[in-house]
């Protein structure tokens, strides 16, 4: 790596000329991203050779992230930083004329994720790299991942995302390792000496093409690898169809390559459609075919047989949507290996964890019977066998009680249900945040987790202080170096050092200068998208995540509503100017979502212009949220919105980026919130409305009828009429789903029931930012406790207590090791 930004410079040019052959003078911006990025990738190669040799010869336990989504966002940065070259890189840049960051900006976000759950998996790749854990990610290479949002007169607008339209610099085809996957078609089985064998026919072959991603390690060597299966059709099946019929050809291999084509864009919600099915057996009988591979080239000195697998394999299901790692994990074994069923079960059951990620019931993924049956005949067989012996062992346990066992059993009223074949099929389940496990322990999974106590455990999830601390908001990284040192970026606990600075009225002020700086980038780039200017000196109150009706944007969007109307009333009412900024995309079928954002730009575009409300409040709708408008954001923010209904959102990422970041957190007893108010303390955090146990309570019970509500508080009676009377400009029924969504459905998402509360913490937060000491006071203490929601702390709980792996140290120019033919090629 170089070490000067002279060699640096002189590397990048030639990479220019090599590439392009062209002088620094004649090249786009375009094509000197690509040469840096291009020559950060050449860097990384002799590492990740290494890490691969390594892993191979060490014999040691390696993990497999399998997830339908890694929200990646973008690279080039971040492998910069984790390198140690970013300073080098951006002085050398700059000595040419050429800014890192509007290089940076020509990169593609990779959003191959709708929201949380993908970031997620994007953050433990960076800090298993980090620790030098031996884990890979295993996914889908959507051709389109999330749609593209515009906001055309208030309205969100849906545009395919074309990441891949200027090509990938961080991917690498391995056609070599490209392996086929078997759908549809029907089993035929046959007994040779009393044993039975079960062939697959008939079947449409899909050729799955990986892609490998290397991810890098923040400060060593270990460059890690993220796989993403790209359906293509197979050139023989091609080549032997157009001898004949030329159309049928080209529609063969439309059909084929449909299967990756689009990642779906729905969060936390199931669709049930079965490209979607067969989008997660392709990755998954793809990833596994090629682990399995592995393993056998590998431990081919047969001291290690295919029965010794979970002993160097661990498969991580993020969510159920690869819960088909568990059929399949057992064809292989069974149909391939010829392994009997109880050694298979033993094994697969050992190799496979599994992470629930929600209890919403409209997101529990549940398959028709004969859809499975017939897009994945041999796996539907192996499912029934499953259940079949589950069942017999929940007879054995509960004789006669039929109820309890057909509310647990895998196959049942016409459907696969796939968190039962999780639970059954893993040897661990994990919630994401304290109170998320043990509602999945008390409640929600309360049979399950009666009959197997020991699988259950919690995991809090985290995000990488690295990119959304250190990379997103330099300058306040800057400003805690240059106050604790540096050991942050690998201990971000050592951040509690600040703790000691959050009365320091020296260091209070720098904080606030670095707030303002993030404010003023924000406000410019507010300016420049939607055309408002905003006022770096007012409250930013962020609200950005999926549009959701349990994320609750419309109590925020009330409580605007009620602050305008009180402001219309007296103009002159003493509150902290306020900047409201909101973004978040809508799954495109989502109407009560969608309506949301129409009802948000509605109302910024009434309060904006209202010389009344004289530049007290402005609100900002930030068309397009997405990785990277999340990084311009975070760091800008002053109030974080947390507000989601107690005991749905399962942890939450976006509120740990934001304390990080020194924003205030607003909240309700939910997710992760409740371990972050213990961590800052309740004194540094506004928590307010219903607790988890009294929504519960109120769902399982009764005893709250919005209708009282409404009759009686004629704040929200009037705040719900504006809704349909004419206030908005809009048409008279344009917001009718939102007033259902309070009125019709007795309020399913306690949003009147918990204003009041609301209210009252909104003005806690214009008291508290009246004393802008005690304001900083509070950011301060939020960045000094926010080290424990470091994915390096999910990460490490994750390989002690589920995985049982151990960080290996790769060193390139180190150890060389004697080569058996069978270990040359991985
Ligand atoms: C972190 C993140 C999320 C998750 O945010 P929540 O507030 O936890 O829902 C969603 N989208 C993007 C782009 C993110 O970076």
């Amino acid at each position: 790596m170089f070490k000067t930004t002279e060699e640096f410079k002189t590397e990048f040019v030639d990479k220019l000329q090599t590439l392009f052959g062209q002088s620094l003078d004649d090249s786009s911006p375009k094509d000197k991203y690509i040469a840096l990025a291009s020559l950060i990738r050449d860097h990384i190669s002799k590492r990740w050779y290494q890490t691969n040799k390594q892993y191979r010869y060490s014999g040691e336990k390696q993990v497999y992230y399998f997830s339908m989504e890694f929200l990646l966002g973008k690279l080039l940065v971040n492998n910069l930083f984790n390198l140690g070259i970013k300073d080098i890189c951006r002085q050398g840049l700059a000595e040419m004329g050429i800014s890192l960051e509007e290089l940076e900006a020509l990169e593609p976000d990779a959003g191959l994720g709708n929201g949380g759950l993908g970031r997620l998996a994007a953050c433990f790749l960076d800090s298993l790299a980090a620790l030098q854990f031996p884990g890979h990610g295993c996914g889908i290479r959507y051709r389109h991942g999330l749609f593209e949002q515009k906001i055309i007169n208030g309205y969100q607008v849906e545009l395919p995302d074309n990441w891949l339209e200027d090509g990938y610099v961080w991917e690498v085809r391995k056609a070599d390792r490209a392996v086929t996957v078997k759908f549809g078609g029907n089993v035929r089985m046959e007994t040779h000496e009393g044993q039975c064998i079960f062939y697959h026919e008939n079947y449409e072959p899909v050729r799955a093409v990986p892609y490998d991603v290397p991810v890098v390690g923040y400060n060593c060597e270990t460059v890690n690898t993220l796989r993403l299966w790209s359906a293509e059709a197979d050139e023989f099946d091609f080549s032997s169809f157009s001898k004949g019929d030329y159309l049928k050809a080209v529609e063969y291999k439309y059909n084929v390559e449909a299967t990756t084509q689009v990642l779906y864009p729905d969060d936390n919600y199931q669709e049930g459609r079965i490209l979607r099915l067969k989008q997660q057996y392709f990755f998954v009988a793809a990833g596994i075919a090629s682990i399995v591979r592995r393993y056998m080239k590998n431990h081919c000195e047969a001291y290690n047989s295919i029965t010794k697998f979970h002993e160097y394999i661990s498969i991580h299901i993020n969510d159920t949507h690869p819960a088909l790692a568990i059929p399949e994990l057992m064809r292989v074994f069974i149909d391939e290996e010829g392994l009997s069923w109880e050694e298979a079960w033993h094994i697969t059951v050992n190799t496979v964890s599994y992470t629930n990620h929600t209890i919403l019931p409209e997101a529990m993924e549940k398959w028709p019977i004969d859809m499975f049956k017939c897009l994945l005949p041999r796996i539907y067989m192996i499912v029934e066998e499953i259940n079949k012996r589950y069942c017999a062992a929940l007879w054995q346990r509960y004789p006669g009680e039929w109820e309890k066992i057909r509310r647990m059993a895998i196959i049942a009223d016409g459907y696969v249900h796939m968190a039962h074949l999780a639970v059954v099929g893993s040897h661990s389940v994990n919630g994401v945040a304290k109170i998320h496990s043990e509602i999945l322990k008390k409640q929600v999974m309360a049979n399950f987790h009666e009959f197997y106590p020991y699988r259950f455990n919690n995991k809090t999830n985290g995000v990488t202080h690295r990119r959304w601390l250190a990379n997103a908001n330099p300058q306040l990284a800057a400003l805690i170096t240059d106050t604790i040192g540096f050991s942050w970026l690998a201990h971000p606990t050592d951040l509690t050092n600040l703790h000691k600075y959050a009365g320091d009225a020296v260091f209070q002020e720098k904080i606030a200068q670095v707030k303002r700086h993030n404010k003023e980038v924000l406000a410019k780039y507010i300016k420049d998208h939607n055309g408002i200017t905003v006022d770096v000196d007012s409250i930013f109150d962020v609200h950005v995540k999926r549009i959701h009706a349990y994320k609750r944007q419309t109590l925020n969007v009330l409580h605007i509503m009620d602050l305008y109307n009180r402001l219309k009333e007296s103009p002159d009412l003493d509150i902290a100017p306020r900047t409201f900024i909101f973004g978040g995309k809508a799954a495109p079928g989502y109407h009560l979502a969608k309506r949301t954002i129409k009802l948000i730009t509605t109302l910024a575009g009434m309060v904006n212009k209202d010389p009344l409300v004289k530049n007290k409040i402005k609100i900002v709708f930030l068309e397009n949220y997405s990785v990277s408008l999340a990084e311009l954001i975070i760091p800008a923010a002053d109030v974080s919105e947390q507000i989601s209904t107690a005991s749905k959102e399962a942890s939450g990422t976006g509120n740990m980026k934001f304390m990080m970041n020194g924003a205030v957190t607003i909240c309700t007893l939910d997710g992760a919130n409740i371990e972050m108010r213990d961590e800052v303390g309740a004194e540094n955090i506004i928590v307010f409305g219903l607790t988890a146990d009294e929504v519960i309570r109120y769902y399982t019970q009764g005893g709250y009828n919005v209708l009282d509500l409404y009759h009686s508080d004629k704040r929200i009676k009037m705040l719900v009429d504006q809704l349909t009377n004419g206030f908005f400009p809009v048409g008279f029924d344009e917001f009718d789903a939102i007033y259902h969504s309070l009125i019709r459905t007795n309020d399913e998402y306690f949003v009147l029931k918990d204003f009041g509360t609301y209210i009252s913490a909104q003005n806690r937060i214009n008291e508290f930012y009246k004393n802008q000491s005690s304001w900083r006071k509070l950011s301060i203490n939020n960045i000094a406790f926010s080290g424990r929601f470091s994915t390096d702390r999910t990460i490490s709980e994750y390989a002690i207590g589920i995985w049982k792996i151990k960080p290996l140290v790769v060193r390139v120019g180190g150890r060389q090791y004697s080569s058996p033919a069978c270990l040359l090629d991985d």
